[in-house]
């Protein structure tokens, strides 16, 4: 079984490592065809305008959309979670593509910018306790996007709560924060894993052991091509 990590920019290296601690064949994917063989795909935290663009330039959204059409898994961590939203909101959006899939709208930098990083400890969901370990997770948010509206098969993983004028999605207007309410950060739908965090750089490889238990172990995707296709 191999995984990939799309390696266009970002913290694709720290995935690797931590697929290789698991015992993993982790692969870098920077062209289309270094996907076929793939049973998962993970694509990391950076830069989501910049990782689209290079997805274009290198003829990788096709190819990549395709993979998550045919049921196999793709987990997205940070700009990875833009990616795979269907909507992005937010500062700097201009066109960007998204793979989408992921019944989600996502603010790209509901935190804020850079200086606004910060990191927590976070209740683990019962699929990560399941695994072992704390009953709670590190969650690094580095200039983060959080979910503020999933769809009705969107399972919920982790949120936060939103810290009163702190966050960076330019109050007023801002919902969550005006109610007082938490902010969706991990999610998962059908072969979609999503976090806004970014679990590669704890040293906790929990996250990346749920995801690998959504990774078919054959290599063949889970569901045919054709009946997502029809159903969607
Ligand atoms: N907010 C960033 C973006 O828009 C993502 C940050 C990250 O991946 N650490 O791309």
């Amino acid at each position: 079984m191999a995984v990939g990590v799309l390696a266009l920019q970002g913290s694709f290296k720290e995935h690797i490592v931590a697929l290789r601690k698991l015992g993993v064949d982790a692969v870098e994917v920077r062209k289309p065809e270094q996907l076929s063989g793939l049973s998962g795909l993970i694509i990391p935290g950076g830069e989501s305008t910049t990782m689209a663009k290079l997805a274009e330039q290198y003829k990788l959204i096709p190819a990549l959309k395709d993979f998550g059409i045919s049921g196999k898994p793709i987990w997205g961590t940070c700009a990875g979670l833009i990616f795979l939203a269907d909507k992005a909101v937010g500062q700097k959006i201009g066109g960007q593509a998204l793979l989408g899939g992921l019944d989600c709208t996502v603010h790209r930098n509901y935190f804020g910018s850079q200086l606004n990083s910060f990191e927590t400890e976070l209740p683990a969901p019962p699929a990560l306790a399941e695994i072992g370990g704390s009953e709670n997770f590190r969650a690094v948010f580095i200039r983060a996007p959080a979910i503020v509206d999933a769809g009705p098969n969107v399972e919920v993983l982790a949120a936060l709560d939103v810290p009163s004028g702190e966050s960076g999605a330019s109050s007023p207007g801002n919902e969550a924060e005006e109610k007082g309410q938490k902010v969706i950060v991990a999610v998962r739908q059908g072969n979609l894993l999503a976090t806004a965090f970014h679990p590669e750089l704890t040293g906790d490889t929990r996250w990346h052991s749920l995801f690998l238990k959504m990774v078919p172990k054959g290599g063949k995707a889970d569901v045919p091509v054709k009946a997502v296709e029809e159903s969607a």
